[in-house]
């Protein structure tokens, strides 16, 4: 069994063009393996702190060379001579050093690298893919199997609106999932195909066709319906059928846009109490295919989470990103109140592989589903595909089918589906 030998943080520019995290640890039989932490721009009030300079004088205060400095003095030296295999106990210590119960003592950022580096090095010792690595992690930790049967279905965020682009659109992303009846290659190329199609369709109507943080469109609307119209217009183009080939999502992202008890959108000409917003969001989810939608409500409003809740068909994922931040106690209270149905899975909103997989492992006790996500400022880094494979997440939310650093993750799951599942299942 190898051992660690050297580990090694530095900056790099993420996706949206603001500093980040990327580290090397090399271990003693030569294995290198490289890894990187995303960045969300709509961050939840609830998610353990990222580390960041707040230095004006270099990237606007983003620089993240606090964080590096941890790593590559504190942290690294520890680590040395350590096996890779210990991912539980390295995250123990880490979270430990660190002593804050938000991460904001050495950030989640600077916690995060390190629990990534370990999963990578440790998948590299075994010399397993790294989502059958995941696989095994979690069984050893929770003596519990996860069958390693399919690819997650893909949703893919064609529309970006809120803070993710500077267009009109209240709600953050308009989403198009692709029945799970369809293999993740069928589904991809349907994806594909739709955001070919969305492009005429917008560019038939003089709408801009330049994308946002997430790579989907960035059109300008009247209305936030606007959009599911004319993604509904572009399925049947394509003589796909909405509500049996290919459903409709919404990452509402409700806590944008809610100010002094109420919800404030373009659809209707004044600002909604809780119960005239609940009845309009009853009202698109009969109107449209809607499979899934996220964040309806404000992420401290569990009132009006489980009011929601309470009126909407069995069949829909509710998921909670902001209210639940990949924090088990928040898990754990959604699943007792009925706020949701569904968990959105993003690693950094919590700081550790080992948390992470905890809350999975809750998720799935409590029958609860969950979707592995992206954040807005990502890199190339592949990781969360491995691991949405190897936990079998219900879904996968990685954004658009454009811009490099969604679709190497989309590719990724596109190799594992053709060559790294099926022969050795
Ligand atoms: C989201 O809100 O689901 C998302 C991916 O955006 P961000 O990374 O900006 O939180
Ligand atoms: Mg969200």
């Amino acid at each position: 069994m190898a051992k660690i030998k050297s580990v090694h943080a530095y900056e790099i520019i993420d996706s949206r063009g603001c500093p980040t995290l990327e580290g090397q640890l090399t271990l003693d039989n030569g294995a290198v393996v490289t890894t990187s932490i995303p960045s969300g721009t709509s961050v939840g009030k609830h998610e353990a702190v990222e580390l960041r300079d707040h230095d004006a004088r270099r990237f606007a205060g983003m620089g993240v060379t606090r964080a590096v400095s941890y790593i590559n003095s504190l942290i690294a030296p520890k680590l040395v001579g350590a096996s890779p295999l210990k991912q539980q106990e390295i995250d123990y210590w880490l979270i430990k050093a660190d002593g804050s119960k938000d991460k904001s003592t050495l950030g989640a950022n600077t916690l995060l690298l390190v629990s990534q580096l370990i999963l990578k090095a440790g998948a590299a010792d075994q010399n397993l893919a790294l989502f059958r690595y995941v696989n095994q992690v979690y069984k050893n930790n929770f003596k519990s199997d996860i069958k390693l049967e399919k690819v997650p279905s893909p949703i893919f965020n064609i529309i970006n609106g809120g803070k993710h682009a500077n267009n009109s659109l209240e709600f953050q992303e308009f989403q198009i999932i692709p029945s799970s009846s369809f293999s993740y290659t069928k589904a991809y190329e349907m994806g594909v195909e739709l955001f070919h199609e969305l492009k005429h369709v917008l560019k038939y109507r003089n709408a801009n066709v330049s994308v946002g943080e997430e790579g989907g469109f960035t059109p300008n609307f009247t209305t936030n319906l606007d959009a599911p119209e004319v993604i509904n217009e572009t399925i049947v183009q394509l003589n796909l059928k909405p509500g049996l080939d290919v459903f409709i999502g919404f990452d509402i992202a409700a806590s944008h846009f809610y100010k002094d008890d109420r919800y404030i959108i373009k659809d209707r000409p004044h600002p909604l109490k809780k119960e005239e917003y609940i009845e309009f969001l009853k009202k698109v989810v009969a109107n449209y295919s809607v499979l899934i939608i996220e964040d309806p409500i404000d992420e401290d409003d569990w009132d009006g989470w489980k009011k929601f809740s309470s009126v909407m068909p069995d069949e829909i994922y509710i998921v909670g990103d902001d209210l639940l931040t990949t924090n088990k106690e928040r898990l754990l209270k959604a699943i007792k109140e009925k706020a949701c149905t569904t968990i959105l899975i993003k690693p950094n909103q919590i700081g550790t592989i080992t948390e992470t997989l905890e809350v999975v492992d809750t998720a799935r006790k409590n029958n609860f589903n969950y979707i592995v996500s992206h954040r807005s400022g990502e890199t190339n880094d592949c990781l969360i595909a491995d691991f949405a494979v190897g936990i079998q997440a219900d879904f996968v939310k990685f954004g658009a089918p454009s811009r490099g650093e969604r679709v190497a993750k989309y590719n990724r799951l596109w190799q594992i589906d053709r060559d790294e599942l099926k022969p050795s299942t």
